[in-house]
């Protein structure tokens, strides 16, 4: 009696493709988020690239690098919607095998006996569902150098989704205006946080964090810088923290040192700041002996707590820039 529907359901077992259709935004790209539970971060990817160059094996998560295959990269609203289309794919064709059941029994029932029974398959008219509307653009567009993925992201990226590739100039760059940003946001902290005491320790955490921040993104970029010579000795672990023991280094394999690419005064300023630096990873701030020898920073007496002002912050970002694109020329 019901043999189309099991012979429907039998064909079910295997996999099937479904065909659904996916939105971009106006610019061509298409939602998608890490699947790691940690991470769950939003990005985009254009289009034609997920087609193209990403590969189904292995996808790689923006910001945290996590790989998982390329179905795992859906958006919550995305997954409903293939979930709820997969349904509607089953429903029609069971529908379908039900109503050849009915008919077939049907036929086969006697015309002229006394009694008939007779069997009607309703199906449940099936929905047409409209994918969900993608994400607004998002402004920071980035092209992976190694593969030219396009990928789109809010904030900052470190990975390209499509070969994982860690951009180091991508990475410094994002870090600087991740620092300027959040030294720009200062006003709107203050505002936001009632009491006086928390919203001024808030405002110099991020001031002191902006200045730990820059230094720490000068030492990873000078340090990717570094690799690129060939056969050059490993550079001693942080070791690009340090200006003067860092422009030695790139002076011996480069025959350029840091006074090449920043006037005397720009190199004297980013030493205060670096060894200011040094004293907030170190000493919770408190100047030492050896902050005042090697930096001659007379504004100080040992055993005071260093004032990390948003201008000298920003100082510092303008010059490890100067510095790292001095670093970046041939
Ligand atoms: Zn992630
Ligand atoms: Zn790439």
């Amino acid at each position: 009696m019901f043999e189309e529907l099991i012979r429907e359901l039998d064909r079910l077992q295997d996999t099937h493709q479904i065909p659904v259709s996916v939105s971009t935004d106006a610019e061509g790209y298409l939602d998608r988020q890490c699947p790691s539970p940690e991470c769950k971060f939003e990005f985009k990817v254009h289009a034609e690239d997920w087609k193209n160059k990403v590969r189904d094996e292995e996808v790689f998560c923006a910001f945290c690098g996590h790989t998982a295959d390329s179905t795992n990269w859906s958006t919550p609203e995305q997954t409903e919607y293939f979930t709820k289309e997969a349904l509607n794919h089953l429903n029609a064709h069971l529908g379908q095998a039900m109503r050849l059941d009915a008919d077939n029994w049907n036929r086969r029932q006697p015309r002229n006996s006394f009694i008939r029974i007779t069997m009607t398959a309703n199906s449940v008219p099936q929905q047409i569902l409209v994918p969900p509307q993608a994400a607004d653009p998002m402004r920071l567009r980035i092209t992976c150098p190694a593969c030219a993925c396009r990928y789109a992201v809010i904030g900052a990226a470190f990975f390209c989704p499509a070969c994982g590739h860690n951009a180091a100039d991508i990475m410094f760059a994002h870090t600087i205006s991740g620092i300027r940003n959040s030294l720009a946001s200062l006003p709107s902290v203050r505002a936001a946080i009632s009491d006086k005491d928390s919203a001024e320790n808030t405002a110099r955490l991020i001031v002191e964090n902006g200045l730990q921040n820059a230094v720490t993104a000068f030492q990873r970029y000078a340090e990717a810088l570094y690799n690129r010579f060939p056969a050059v000795t490993p550079p001693r672990r942080n070791v690009f923290q340090n200006l003067k023991e860092g422009s030695d280094l790139w002076h011996a394999a480069s025959g350029k040192r840091y006074v090449d690419y920043l006037t005397a005064a720009e190199a004297m300023t980013l030493a205060i700041l670096f060894q200011q630096r040094h004293l907030l990873a170190h000493t919770q701030g408190m100047v030492d002996d050896d902050y005042i020898a090697r930096t001659g920073d007379s504004s100080y007496r040992i055993g005071q707590r260093v004032v990390i002002r948003e201008a000298a912050v920003r100082e510092c970002l303008t010059l490890i820039e100067k510095l790292a694109l001095g670093l970046t020329e041939p």
